[in-house]
């Protein structure tokens, strides 16, 4: 049974009185999303929790069956699985940028320019040792890159090096973790917890002093780097500094064909969302021309995903532009965007069993940043009990035979409706 998760990410909003208080995914002009959610069952779900405001990370977990405050402890394990570093349980990943610093040791450049093609620099970094741990390093998009550090008993409970601020020194990463633990309930005498409480301090100190270590050596590496020698003679800023940031431990997600017994197929641009999708042990397809942002070839997507089900039962399509309007406070960008995903939808609905389509959070354009509103669902497919919902939207969709959902719910009720769920009890 070919089934199809459509994430459109941040696409749910806030009635915009320039649009007659409409939001722009009602205003939209979206005859296959109302086709579908008129053929189907809708409703609405808080991809956290009520109320909580989601990233996009810990929304895609979520909408993948999982829960994210068991698996969730930062942006970098996803954004290294993005990049397509081939991480382990217990590795610690940070987000990485190349930065300028002066000879005072100050940031003049938070971005080194936005230097792009730093890979001759990722190879020196990667040359670098420290002791009790191996560094992995790829260069991704511009500045950026992502770090991590492999190695026994390490810790993402470290502070970021990054200062996010142009003129300061980058930080000394310190444990997170002060040398005593703060409030004692009497449990954890019983239980272990001093105890455990001093592992993951010894833990810190010892990766917050490998991180010291290696930032240390990274500028001296850097800083007389052919490279950066050639800018400094073109007056460019040097990229002679990695800032880390988001640390996070690489969980263990049991893969979700385990789970669920379905196989499947990612199909997005977006690095942090790949990376979700590959450490819950999708397939990741690259598409030429997906870009991440409103002018994404929304066909070559289609494409791709049409040519996924030949073996594969499950894909997940996720668009990113919407989202990126939002920030832009783009209402038009936005409701064009939504108007074209809606145009490829006629694609899917003879092909396709099963069509999901959501959003990961609410990006109104009058925030111009993720609040906690929940998003519009839709199920349409011939195993669903269809509701009288008319037509796709924040509001209409209320009425709808899902109610108000989880989103670590969606990925069982698309498997009962896949009928690849097992009977809970006798
Ligand atoms: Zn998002
Ligand atoms: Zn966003």
């Amino acid at each position: 049974m070919k089934t199809l998760l459509i994430i459109c990410d941040g696409m749910a909003d806030r009635p915009v009185p320039e649009l007659a208080n409409k939001t722009p995914l009602e205003i939209a002009n979206t005859p296959n999303m109302d086709w579908l959610a008129k053929h189907g069952v809708c409703g609405i779900i808080d991809t956290i929790a009520p109320g909580i405001t989601p990233g996009s990370d810990t929304a895609h977990l979520a909408l993948l069956g999982y829960d994210p405050y068991e698996v969730y402890t930062g942006r970098g394990p996803f954004e290294a699985a993005g990049a397509g570093i081939d991480l382990k349980g217990g590795d610690v990943a940070f987000r990485a940028n190349f930065a300028t610093v002066d000879d005072s040791g100050a940031i003049t450049d938070r971005r080194a320019g936005r230097i792009s093609g730093t890979e001759p620099l990722a190879e020196e970094l990667q040359k670098i040792s420290v002791k009790g741990a191996k560094i992995i390093f790829k260069s991704t998009t511009g500045h950026r890159g992502a770090f991590v550090l492999r190695g026994e008993g390490l810790s993402h409970e470290v502070s970021d090096s990054d200062p996010h601020e142009v003129g300061k020194k980058p930080l000394r990463i310190a444990p997170l973790l002060q040398e005593q633990q703060p409030t004692l309930p009497v449990y954890p005498l019983i239980t272990g917890g001093i105890r455990k409480y001093v592992v993951r301090r010894n833990r810190a100190v010892k990766t917050a002093k490998i991180l010291n270590e290696f930032s240390k050596k990274a500028y001296d590496a850097l800083d007389k780097h052919p490279l950066n020698v050639e800018r400094k003679k073109n007056n460019l800023p040097a990229a002679n500094y990695l800032l880390l940031r988001g640390g996070g431990i690489v969980p263990h997600l049991t893969p979700i064909k385990e789970r669920f017994g379905v196989d499947g197929t990612c199909v997005a641009a977006a690095a942090l969302v790949k990376g979700v999708c590959r450490l819950a042990g999708m397939r990741v397809v690259d598409v030429p021309g997906a870009t991440g942002s409103v002018n994404t070839d929304l066909h070559a997507k289609a494409k791709v995903v049409l040519k996924s089900f030949e073996d594969q039962d499950f894909v997940l399509l996720h668009v990113k532009g919407t989202d990126e309007a939002s920030h832009d406070g783009n209402a038009r960008a936005k409701i064009e965007l939504i108007e074209k995903i809606d145009a490829i939808l006629s694609q899917f609905i003879d092909e396709v069993d099963l069509i999901t389509v959501t959003a990961d959070h609410t990006t109104p354009v009058s925030v111009k940043d993720h609040t906690g509103d929940p998003v519009p669902v839709l199920i349409s497919g011939d195993s669903v009990r269809v509701d009288d919902v008319q037509e796709f939207g924040e509001r209409s969709v209320t009425e709808g035979g899902l109610g108000r959902i989880r989103g670590k719910d969606l990925l069982p009720i698309l498997a009962n409706l896949m009928g690849k769920t097992q009977k809970f009890g006798a």
